[in-house]
């Protein structure tokens, strides 16, 4: 049987409704997984903190993909009834309190690795989820803090390796914020499918450069579509040699 990769992509934040209307029209055909942050885990104060429960029922009624957002709160659980995949970002992996909260009422799940977490504590982390209830648990490489500069953040490619040798999780990589930098996602993203990932997550904005929230890296539409048709070619090609 044909394995799928599996495509999230959407806005690193939900930002209104027409933005959201329009970046769903333009890549619905080829994602998995639409996602939207309506709750951002943002460093400064000052900035876009997302639009919340406004947000939440801005991509719930536009999108008839599942849809992947993040939860940051265990008391905003009740809002995420509808959302199919939640998300624990990088800064909560080990926030135990809510590993256990989103274990106990979510069936899938989409948890990003630790900015500083190793393997074993990012396995850890998932067998929480699993051990409160969590049936589908899908691991994200998002970049790691090391000392080199050369991208926002270190994509550790043989954590990849690793995981998918070692454990029966699905893993996926997030190249948008590894690279930080639009011109770094295309090659990131051929390296992350070549490495045997089981699918990517990639942001996408109708205007990158006006994005309220890490406009930097967030890819165009018209940009992402090509990107997946090559994507699907080394998809296939490893799939192939796998089997
Ligand atoms: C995100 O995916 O919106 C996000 C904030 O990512 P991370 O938790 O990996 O920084
Ligand atoms: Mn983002």
């Amino acid at each position: 049987m044909k394995k799928e990769m599996i495509v999230i992509a959407g806005p690193c934040s939900i930002e209104n409704e027409q933005m959201i209307i329009e970046i769903y029209e333009q890549i619905k055909d080829d994602i998995t997984i639409f996602r939207g942050g309506a709750f951002k885990p943002r460093t400064k104060v000052e900035s876009f903190q997302g639009l919340h429960a406004k947000g939440i029922e801005l991509i719930t009624a536009v999108s008839q993909k599942p849809i992947a957002s993040e939860i940051m709160d265990t008391r905003d659980i009740d809002l995420f009834k509808n959302i199919e995949y939640v998300q624990i970002g990088a800064r909560n992996m080990q926030n135990f309190a809510l590993l256990k909260e989103v274990g106990k009422n979510f069936k899938k799940v989409i948890l990003k690795r630790g900015l500083s977490s190793t393997v074993e504590e990012f396995v850890a982390a998932a067998e929480y989820l699993k051990y409160y209830g969590c049936e589908q648990v899908i691991l994200c490489e998002r970049g790691i803090r090391t000392f080199s500069d050369s991208s926002r953040f270190t994509l550790d490619f043989s954590a990849v390796i690793k995981l998918r040798q070692e454990t029966d999780y699905q893993v996926i990589i997030d190249v948008s914020h590894a690279a930080g930098d639009v011109r770094f996602i295309d090659d990131l993203a051929r390296a992350a499918i070549a490495c045997g990932a089981d699918g990517i997550m990639i942001e996408v904005h109708n205007n990158p450069l006006h994005a309220l929230s890490d406009a930097n890296q967030q890819i165009t539409p018209n940009h992402f579509q090509q990107l997946i048709a090559e994507l699907e070619q080394i998809h296939q090609l490893i799939t192939k040699q796998k089997s």
